[in-house]
């Protein structure tokens, strides 16, 4: 027997020796932890579901001692297998620690990492109070995965992401300490952030069980806006206009020539009347009522300038009529092919013309179904591939040319991940990112924190060629919710 595997055999015996009420080894429950929405699977040793802070110490310390790889998880929604416990080891499922309480006086919520950000939204909510990050997942994930990734979503535009609404973080670190990053205050300046640093850091540096979330104010009303342009450049334009107009989008989303023909084929109506195929800027804005009109017929008069055609929402009904582009892109994607990449480059905004030029041009020159859309307030587009898995020389392809767009986001000054991260998805790129002394940097960090390497081990860091990995095939259970909670991020 190696080391490796006694190593396994007694830390097992030992994690049910000590937490046996809160862990399975059964195979189904093993089976369903082996994955995220990547769907690439790799089996674990043993799943453990804590209902209280003590026990996730308690599993760490023992994982620690015995070096047992530990991926933590909350609902396994990411698209890059940063989820997957690629080392086999053991799965921290965080999804039963579900509480939060909104403190209106403080305006803070304070959260445990399982619990739904859709949840935390809508109770905040309820008290006139607001939380804005809305990753497309949000009626599923969960706020810790949300703070690991720093999510974003349509909102970041305006709001920020994830990050900008982090006061403090409560958790352990791998050798299982507990730690308390930050304050529930609004100001802090006490040490190193090592709250920032475990933000984004997809589940490597620590655990976290509490996190304290800032709300501000719910915003009175909100309106909603479609206009098509004659060319994808100049609808790249919206974000510089509305700039230049003092406007602050809520939300501001481009979707590419390519992706409306497409909406338009599968739901058969055009998006605009009388402007088939054109692409597009949906548009909202969020405030008080005196300040989104006089925002409103700013944008009007940009819009009857610069589009060849716009619709303002007169109402709710109205609003979800115009949305209906952005809800279905994805939707319309998914029926071209049995395999859809997701890419969520980010680049500076006066790069993403080039951008999108460059991504037609990959269409073309590899002969590929590709389509842009996303959050072109942010500078952050969704680049979707579509191909047949089995057909070999459609994927490989479809492999050079995500190269290709990894290089070009890099070259003209961008990051490879602007929401979902590198997890395991993106590993093949993100040396291309970092110089020697960054990369040193990161891993030194890496090491001084988890020194025994049993965090989410194979993440970031390690090479891992998704090409060669079969997905799993099984409906992952948002799969079955109407399409609004499908629709690409
Ligand atoms: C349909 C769909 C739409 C999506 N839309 C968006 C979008 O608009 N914007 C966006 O940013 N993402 C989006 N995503 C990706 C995904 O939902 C996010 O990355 C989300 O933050 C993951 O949350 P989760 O609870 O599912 O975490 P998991 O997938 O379970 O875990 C994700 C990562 O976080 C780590 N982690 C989880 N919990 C903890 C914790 N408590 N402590 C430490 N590490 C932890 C894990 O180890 C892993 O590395 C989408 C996914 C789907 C399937």
């Amino acid at each position: 027997m190696t080391k490796e595997n006694e190593n396994a055999d007694m830390g097992l015996a030992a994690l049910l020796g000590s937490l046996g009420e809160v862990t399975s080894t059964e195979v189904e429950d093993l089976r369903r932890v082996s994955y995220d929405a990547m769907k690439v699977s790799f089996t674990p040793e043993a799943l453990v579901k804590p209902t209280e802070d003590p026990q996730v110490g308690e599993l760490l310390r023992l994982a620690n001692e015995f070096a047992i790889p530990v991926t933590t998880r909350g609902v396994g929604s990411s698209l890059t297998g940063s989820a997957a416990p690629i080392h086999g080891g053991w799965v921290l499922d965080l999804s039963a620690m579900n509480d939060f309480s909104i403190d209106e006086d403080e305006r803070v919520c304070v959260a445990q990492p399982g619990a739904v950000v859709a949840d935390i939204q809508k109770a905040t909510e309820e008290v006139g109070l607001f939380y804005p990050p809305d990753p497309s997942s949000k009626k599923f994930c969960t706020i810790g995965g949300n703070v690991a990734c720093n999510a974003g979503g349509l909102r970041c535009v305006k709001y920020g992401v994830t990050r900008d609404y982090v006061l403090a973080l409560g958790g352990f670190l791998p050798t299982g300490e507990k730690v308390k990053w930050g304050r529930a205050t609004r100001k802090f300046a006490t040490g190193y952030n090592l709250r920032d640093l475990w933000i984004g850091s997809e589940g490597t540096l620590g655990v976290i069980t509490e996190v304290t979330l800032r709300l501000v104010p719910k915003p009175a009303v909100s309106r909603t806006f479609l206009a098509a342009f004659a060319s994808e450049e100049e609808a790249l334009q919206g974000p510089f206009a509305l700039g230049r107009l003092g406007i602050r989008p809520s939300i501001l989303e481009f979707l590419d020539q390519w992706t409306v023909s497409g909406v338009e084929s599968y739901t058969g109506k055009t998006v605009l009347e009388g402007t088939s195929g054109l692409p597009v800027l949906l548009v909202e804005l969020d405030g008080h009522p005196a300040q989104v009109e006089e925002d409103a017929a700013k944008l009007l008069q940009w819009f009857s300038e610069a589009a060849v055609s716009h619709k303002a929402a007169a109402n709710g009904e109205e609003a979800e009529e115009l949305w209906e582009v952005r809800r279905k892109g994805s939707q319309a994607m998914k029926k071209l092919a049995n395999t859809k990449l997701n890419e969520d480059v980010v680049v500076p905004l006066k790069r993403q013309a080039e951008l999108v030029a460059f991504v037609n041009g990959l269409r073309e020159e590899h002969d590929l179904r590709i389509g842009t859309f996303g959050h072109c307030g942010d500078g952050n587009l969704h680049v979707n591939f579509m191909y047949d898995r089995e057909d070999a020389d459609e994927a490989e392809r479809a492999r050079i040319a995500l190269g290709e767009l990894m290089r070009k986001v890099v070259e003209l000054g961008g990051a490879i991940s602007g929401e979902h991260g590198i997890g395991l998805a993106k590993t093949e790129f993100v040396r291309l990112m970092f110089n020697d002394a960054e990369w040193k940097t990161m891993q030194a960090i890496k090491k001084t924190l988890d020194p025994n390497g049993i965090l989410n081990p194979g993440k970031i860091f390690e090479p891992f060629r998704p090409w060669e990995h079969v997905p799993v095939n099984v409906t992952l259970p948002w799969e079955n919710e109407p399409e609004e909670c499908q629709s690409s991020p």
